[in-house]
């Protein structure tokens, strides 16, 4: 029977596994999603207004996308600095990187809040709202005993409170880590680091999950077996092919659509 993800690394080490590292959004949380419309839009947006592009539209949109999503999984700040060196390139003068978090935060947090809004008025369940099965795989890997940690760029306080929102946060117990407001200096890399450092665990021991480039290259560097979650735009199903491409790029070992799978999964990864 054909297994129901995708293995790109046939030589995929098979567990058992002593640490799972998961990122947050688009990883477990919806609630941000369609952040990478708000942030392209705006940057977009900013270039015309400067006067800075003479790209069509979809080839200007396409070249901004690609510099975000490779961004993607380092502080949120730091995309913002990459797109003020891309205004300073084309001539123009940038605003400091903090001024086009607060525009972008500005214009996600409009979308954001609705959400918030529905899961604080238990309008929609919190499964509604996270990546399907996302409490049924930390409920199983919590019954395996592997400890759980949570890598973020976003922001930690509305971590905390989206992860709250969304119930998912209990198995990571003290294990949640994000930067304090726009502090570019967090690093994801650092916690697979301290991970292995304080369990005293190979990098071979670790298996992550995760829908970013950075998360990905950074579990690779450390030895560590990484699981791409590459999910369908809403309303549509199965695997991204672009977030597909891009993680397997970045060195994924497998590829899931969500976490539908997640038992097979986990079997199959234990070599059970
Ligand atoms: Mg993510």
């Amino acid at each position: 029977m054909p297994l129901p993800f995708e293995v790109l690394n046939p030589t995929v080490r098979r567990g058992p596994f002593r640490a799972a590292l998961f990122d947050f959004d688009g990883t477990l949380s919806l609630i941000r999603e369609g952040w990478p419309r708000v942030m392209v839009g705006m940057m977009v947006e900013r270039l015309r207004g400067l006067n800075l592009a003479r790209e069509p539209e979809d080839e200007l949109w396409g070249l901004v996308e690609r510099f975000v999503m490779e961004l993607n999984g380092h502080p949120t700040v730091v995309q913002m600095a990459r797109f003020a060196d891309e205004v300073r390139a084309r001539g123009g003068t940038p605003d400091t990187a903090d001024a086009y978090l607060a525009e972008y935060l500005d214009r996600l947090m409009a979308v954001v809040q609705q959400r918030w809004d529905v899961l604080e008025r238990g309008i929609a369940r919190p499964a509604a709202w996270v990546v399907p099965n996302a409490h049924a795989i930390l409920t199983n890997l919590a019954a395996r005993g592997v400890p759980v940690y949570l890598a973020s760029g976003t922001d930690r306080d509305a971590v905390v409170h989206e992860g709250t929102l969304l119930d998912v946060l209990t198995p990571f117990g003290s294990h949640v880590y994000a930067p304090c407001p726009a502090d570019p200096t967090f690093s994801k890399g650092r916690v697979a680091d301290d991970i292995l450092r304080t369990l005293g665990i190979r990098g071979d021991e670790l298996v992550g999950f995760g829908d970013g480039v950075v998360e990905t290259k950074e579990v690779k560097r450390v030895g560590g077996v990484m699981v791409g979650v590459a999910s369908a735009e809403p309303g549509e199903t199965g695997v991204h092919p672009e977030k597909r491409v891009r993680l397997a790029a970045a060195g994924a070992d497998i590829i899931i659509p969500d976490y539908g799978c997640q038992e097979a999964l986990l079997r199959w990864l234990w070599g059970d």
